[in-house]
């Protein structure tokens, strides 16, 4: 059998309070990526998970008690970003070039191009090279070519090409 066959599929996520940096990583690649709100009980982390159908990636063992959670937990060991993310390379079917700039990393709203008027917000030193920019039409943050997406690209490139960590 090939390996690749066991491994986790991912596609709606929750990301407890301990991993929102990755969250936003997950939404850079094009993962419809949630996060549990400050202060959220576990019952409450768990109930989100099930009602929205998503799954959950925590570092906390705990969870695994909930039996319910069954097919929607996902548990992490590592601490840092490239270990974390060499983990998720390893155990999941986890694409970083997914869908890259179709998320918000702010705020996970569907991001979508934006108007001529909307790129006049761009500030004036940065906005002559720009031609094509995207806005966030929840929280209303505008990436653009030049700023944030060369950055973004070369980091999801690097976790795309971080080494599958066995656990
Ligand atoms: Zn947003």
């Amino acid at each position: 059998m090939n390996e690749t066959d066991q491994r986790i599929h991912l596609d709606r996520l929750l990301c407890d309070e301990m991993l929102q940096g990755l969250a936003r990583w997950l939404r850079a690649a094009g993962y419809d990526t949630a996060t549990v709100e400050r202060g959220t009980d576990d019952r409450g982390v768990v109930e989100s998970a099930l009602e929205e159908d998503r799954m959950l990636l925590s570092r906390d063992r705990h969870l695994r008690h909930y039996r319910r959670l069954q097919g929607h937990l996902l548990l992490l060991r590592g601490n840092e970003e490239a270990s974390i993310v060499a983990e998720l390379n390893a155990t999941t079917d986890i694409n970083w070039m997914r869908a890259p700039l179709t998320r918000c990393m702010r705020c996970n709203g569907v991001l979508r191009r934006a108007t001529v008027e909307e790129l006049t917000r761009i500030p004036s030193g940065s906005r002559d090279c720009v031609e094509v920019a995207w806005v966030c039409p929840d929280c209303g943050r505008i990436y653009w070519r030049g700023a944030h997406v060369p950055k973004i690209l070369r980091k999801l490139e690097y976790f795309q090409s971080l080494e599958p960590m066995s656990r």
